[in-house]
């Protein structure tokens, strides 16, 4: 069945995609197969130098790669710009300097009872890498783990979200680079097509995507014993303490919020700030977000700092969350109601929050910013850590040694410090 793709901004229909046949299937992983050989029987040097044609073209073509992005996601050219392109670049920098470190034989220790001999750890090649990615970041959630499976001398298989497939621009940017032909291939399709992929047993996976999605793909992994990252949902909470820059504070409270219009996995979702300042961190956190000009349905090209939701589900999705907050008491500062006949929600922040509320348990993946209340050290790490999501958090104090104590014991995979969304 066709899928139809969308500008979420205007509303028009750009294409359709065609899921991907069963018998091209086996195609595809057939040429990974032949591939693969080629790419591991290069130094890891060379395959560093292959990855920076990449950045190179994304560098020298960033105006027209851009206005793709910006075309399917609805998010701002300097979100394209900022959280995308120069993600990937800077992920090339980093990499190009540090693969063949990082992946040469590591001596280590061996036992006593293994006296007299030697071991070592060797990184070999895996073999053909299933990437399935969501439609928040299209570009970075194709390059930073299509480059990486490459440098370890993989080759890829990439299937985009049905969203947001960009259909032809990651071939344009391979092929008009000239990086190593079929090395990553692009496959398009829902998720029946990302389910006929892991059928035909790739060597690992690796998910972005919602925790549901996640389960099911860890389950049909499991069938043939394939390994898996999953990097799935969150619920960040960042915490505020009394001792901050209020000023400086707010800001990086209102950005980790409400970039790409709070469609990141670690955007903030929970934000406890301490009773002391919590009036003045209100009234400074709302004065800002009032500021943030939103983007324009009627006018693309107009300069904007919060573009629209992505997804029509996800959109209904915050707006339910939203309204059963507001019919058990919370309190709505701005924002609050979409903007009519579009996909925009103005970024919204809300107070008078209870735990027992979806907005504050469950992943919102949108523009609301509920602050919380807390008055002890003790009950906001309760607070922080009662949740199912330990994806990431922040901590924002003066006192780096409160900061260091309260991270050490936060249940989340990486934690900020007077910052969020570092990862
Ligand atoms: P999704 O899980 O619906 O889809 C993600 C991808 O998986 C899509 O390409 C989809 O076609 C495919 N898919 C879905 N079900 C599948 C199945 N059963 N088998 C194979 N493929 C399947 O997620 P989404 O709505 O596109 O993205 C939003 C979610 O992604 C949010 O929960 C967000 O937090 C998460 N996310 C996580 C990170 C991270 O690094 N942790 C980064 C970005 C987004």
């Amino acid at each position: 069945m066709k899928i139809n793709v969308i500008n979420p901004l205007t509303k028009e229909s750009l294409y359709d995609i065609e899921p991907i046949q069963e018998k091209e299937l086996e195609e595809v992983y057939d040429k990974a197969k032949s591939i693969q050989k080629k790419i591991a029987s290069l130094s890891v040097k060379d395959r560093a130098k292959e990855i920076v044609k990449i950045s190179d073209y994304l560098i020298d073509h960033h105006k027209t790669i851009c206005d793709r992005v910006v075309s399917e996601t609805g998010k701002t050219t300097f979100e394209a710009l900022s959280n995308e392109l120069f993600g990937i670049c800077d992920t090339i920098d980093y990499y190009r300097d540090q693969a063949e470190k990082i992946l040469k034989p590591q001596k280590v220790h061996t036992s006593l009872v293994l006296m007299g001999k030697k071991s070592r750890i060797e990184f070999d090649p895996m073999g053909t890498v299933l990437i399935i990615a969501p439609w928040n970041y299209p570009l970075i959630q194709c390059f930073v783990p299509s480059i990486l499976a490459f440098l370890a001398g993989n080759a890829v298989v990439y299937k985009p979200s049905e969203i947001t497939p960009l259909k032809g621009l990651y071939e344009e940017i391979l092929d008009g680079a000239g990086f190593m032909k079929d090395a990553i291939q692009i496959v398009y399709g829902g998720k029946d097509t990302g389910a006929a992929l892991i059928e035909q047993k790739p060597d690992k996976i690796h998910f972005t995507g919602s925790t549901r999605a996640g389960k099911q793909i860890m389950e049909a992994a499991s069938k043939n014993l394939i390994p898996v990252d999953l990097e799935l949902g969150g619920k960040d909470p960042a915490i505020v303490f009394e001792d901050v820059n209020i000023e400086k504070t707010a800001n990086g409270l209102v950005w980790a919020a409400f970039t790409n219009a709070g469609q990141s996995c670690t955007s903030i979702e929970r934000c406890y700030v301490h009773e002391s300042i919590f009036d003045e961190m209100t009234e400074k956190v709302v004065a800002i977000t009032k500021k943030l000009r939103l983007a324009n349905p009627d006018c693309e090209n107009c300069e904007a700092d919060v573009g629209c939701m992505t997804a029509e589900f996800q959109l209904k999705k915050v707006e339910e969350q939203l309204k059963d907050a507001v019919g058990r008491g919370a309190k709505v500062h701005c924002g609050g109601t979409k903007v009519e006949g579009s996909m925009i929600i103005p970024p919204t922040v809300v107070t008078e929050v209870t735990n027992d509320m979806d907005l504050i348990t469950e992943e919102t993946f949108g523009p609301i910013l509920p602050l919380i209340k807390f008055s002890t050290e003790k009950e906001v790490i309760e607070m922080a850590n009662d949740s199912e999501y330990g994806l990431s958090a922040s901590v924002w104090s003066k006192d780096l040694k409160r900061a260091d104590r309260v991270t050490a014991s936060l249940k989340v995979g990486n934690v900020s410090i007077n910052n969020h969304m570092l990862t």
